[in-house]
């Protein structure tokens, strides 16, 4: 961790959310109707890991979880668990990402009983199962406190990357003397789900980005057009396309660069930008626009509507394209 002293007080800048969820919590009281209650944040944690295991946007010592922390009875936690791993299915299936389910189930050295333990393993299993989904046991690798879920990518490259987590917590809501009110009003303490999608943000960038080669799909590259200008005369039509699909939402750049066309061509290549538009007198002349997909290659001229139809298309679809 961070640490600092500030009025001979000792700080420390946050390595987790947990304990920020839990405050905000225990601000009111609560009754079982209150349940599940959700707590999300795009958290902003820091751990200062040791010079020699940083690694790209692998590992970094300032990154963003996209976290969540669920109060709940503990008769809500199998439908809870089969919503969050639909959600991460979802998330996951829109970057055409295959993934694996691990099971770590009760450590050795733990806290609750047995019995306690394989309520809780089944309940995760049994909600990985109702979706049809299935799962790979980690014996004995769960958390002190509770079981969990463990969803691993695979990257192009046949890699694992570990980003999502369901976190069964028992042991949380009890030190921090958390409540809720029951049917019979009566005191109970509810249980805590930890989780994640992404994981680290930074991180998945980094695994995206791998995985895609840089080659991102069109809904989510930086720069989705190139218009590239064979000569000073095609500026002011480049610029008119620009404005039009600027308009739908589009990123869109032109290459004014005194270069040659080829140069052009090679870099908006390098850079994988998935349609680039080379834009000459024939096109002005006629008002076609010429786009040429970084994989399919010469589309052939076709009016403005048409082009802004494919990328209504690829990007309303999110095709990896
Ligand atoms: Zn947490």
């Amino acid at each position: 961790m961070y640490t600092t002293v500030i009025d001979e007080e000792d700080y420390a800048i946050k390595p987790m959310n947990c304990p920020g969820s839990i405050l905000v919590y225990d601000l009111e009281p609560h009754s079982y109707r209150d349940l599940p209650l959700r707590y999300g944040e795009l958290g902003h944690v820091h751990r200062h890991e040791l010079s020699g295991a940083l690694h790209g946007m692998f590992r970094v010592r300032c990154f963003t979880q996209d976290d969540a922390h669920i109060l709940l009875a503990k008769e809500q936690i199998q439908s809870e668990v089969v919503r969050i791993t639909k959600l991460i299915d979802e998330v996951y299936s829109v970057f055409g990402l295959p993934y694996k389910i691990l099971l770590s189930t009760m450590p050795e050295d733990h806290i609750g009983t047995r019995a306690d333990w394989e309520k809780a393993e089944n309940a995760l299993a049994d909600a990985i199962t109702s979706i049809g989904k299935t799962y790979e046991v980690n014996p004995g690798d769960g958390a002190f406190y509770g079981p969990k879920l463990d969803f691993e990518i695979e990257d192009c490259l046949g890699r694992h990357w570990q980003c999502g987590t369901i976190q069964l917590d028992y042991q949380l809501p009890g030190r921090f003397n958390l409540e809720y009110t029951d049917t019979n009003s009566e005191k109970q303490t509810p249980v805590m789900i930890h989780r994640v999608v992404f994981g680290s943000v930074e991180r998945f960038i980094g695994i995206i980005t791998e995985h895609f080669a840089g080659a991102f799909p069109t809904w989510l590259a930086p720069v989705q057009v190139k218009l590239l200008p064979v000569t000073d005369r095609a500026f002011e039509y480049s610029d008119k396309i620009k404005a039009e699909l600027d308009e739908l939402g589009y990123r869109v750049q032109i290459d004014k660069r005194n270069e040659k066309t080829g140069r052009k061509i090679r870099d908006a290549q390098m850079e994988k930008v998935p349609y680039m538009v080379v834009v000459g007198d024939r096109d002005i002349e006629a008002g076609t626009v010429s786009p040429r997909h970084r994989t399919d290659g010469d589309l052939g001229a076709m009016s403005l509507d048409q082009f802004k139809d494919i990328l209504k298309e690829v990007v309303a679809t999110k095709a990896i394209k």
